[in-house]
């Protein structure tokens, strides 16, 4: 089930209806939003050949036989990588070549012949040179879908090839609404379902992640209180801080994107949009803040925060010595 994205259903199906389907898409946006479910779906809607037209869901009719084989993740016109239950994250040329060999062979049973590629934006240089061949040349009914959380570190040559379908975090009442549909009564989960969709900043994966794992959620909570505190304390607790988050070095980005959301929080209070504002229960913390921090101020320490995951992930910089950076306009 997919939380959300409605427009994008809406788009997709359409497109489908009217035989007007891109050879390649790029699913792009922050992780957890659901792009992986979303592709899975549409996959799965374009396989079933008794499709109806949906407006919030795929609406493949879940009984044939193609969406049985798509839900057992077996379907010979259906390919995703890296594998299911695989421990790689980088995409690597050998599975690009059979990527590639997968689509010179006819479909099998299905209208198309769909392949996912998962992280497309760790695909290794090698493996981004020869999926470029195959996305000038496309073969006839195949449909492939890259799915990346950074496009901009994809080349340019790649994504100019694929229709760019970007997702957005999902409105806070539309969270809610899907995650009540998604944890119904009969899945005895009793999770305080608005306090969790405040929580997950608009991404349905966090979301989910935050019930079925409370651990999960104290770790968010903690980020948000650290935030404040750092906030308050001496540039010597700061870097005392920083040498804790480096103990956890796996943990980082998630943390700073936390800090993120508090951040936009602020954006919204300046901006007298209280409505928006997703840490409502805060709301004390939050103005305390903005008394500290001027719209202009908020806006620069966002920049600086999203500059510091970018190069925390992308570029082999010492770490302590940007997270002090960081520190330092705090
Ligand atoms: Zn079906």
């Amino acid at each position: 089930m997919i939380i959300g994205h409605r427009r994008i259903i809406q788009y997709l199906s359409r497109s489908a209806a009217l035989k007007n389907l891109s050879h390649a898409y790029l699913f792009s946006g922050p992780a957890s939003l659901g792009k992986m479910t979303l592709a899975m779906e549409f996959a799965k809607f374009l396989q079933c050949p008794n499709t109806k037209n949906g407006k919030q869901q795929f609406a493949y009719c879940g009984r044939c036989k193609d969406c049985y084989d798509m839900d057992r993740k077996s379907h010979p016109d259906f390919t995703i990588f890296p594998p299911f239950a695989s421990e790689e994250t980088e995409i690597k040329i050998g599975q690009i070549r059979n990527l590639i060999k997968i689509f010179s062979f006819k479909n099998y049973s299905a209208p198309y012949k769909i392949a996912i590629i998962d992280n497309a934006d760790q695909m290794t240089n090698e493996a981004a040179n020869a999926l470029l061949k195959t996305l000038e040349e496309p073969s006839d009914n195949s449909i492939l879908i890259l799915i990346a959380s950074h496009p901009e570190t994809l080349l340019p040559t790649i994504v100019s090839r694929c229709q760019q379908i970007k997702f957005f975090s999902v409105p806070y009442c539309d969270l809610e609404k899907g995650l009540l549909n998604y944890f119904n009564r009969d899945s005895g989960v009793s999770a305080d379902i608005p306090g969790v969709a405040r929580l997950s900043s608009g991404l349905p994966g966090i979301a989910v992640k935050i019930i079925q794992n409370p651990v999960f959620k104290e770790k968010k909570e903690k980020n948000y209180q650290n935030f404040f505190e750092i906030n308050n304390s001496s540039l010597n607790l700061k870097y005392q801080y920083v040498s804790s988050m480096l103990a956890q070095e796996n943990e980082i980005s998630d943390t700073l994107n936390d800090w993120l959301y508090i951040l936009k929080d602020i954006i919204y209070l300046h901006s007298g949009a209280r409505r928006f504002i997703l840490n409502i229960r805060i709301e004390n913390q939050l103005k305390n803040l903005q008394e500290r921090y001027s719209l202009k101020k908020t806006a620069d320490l966002m920049d600086k925060i999203k500059e510091t995951i970018f190069i925390l992930r992308v570029t082999n910089v010492n770490k302590k010595l940007a997270l002090e950076n960081l520190m330092l306009e705090l």
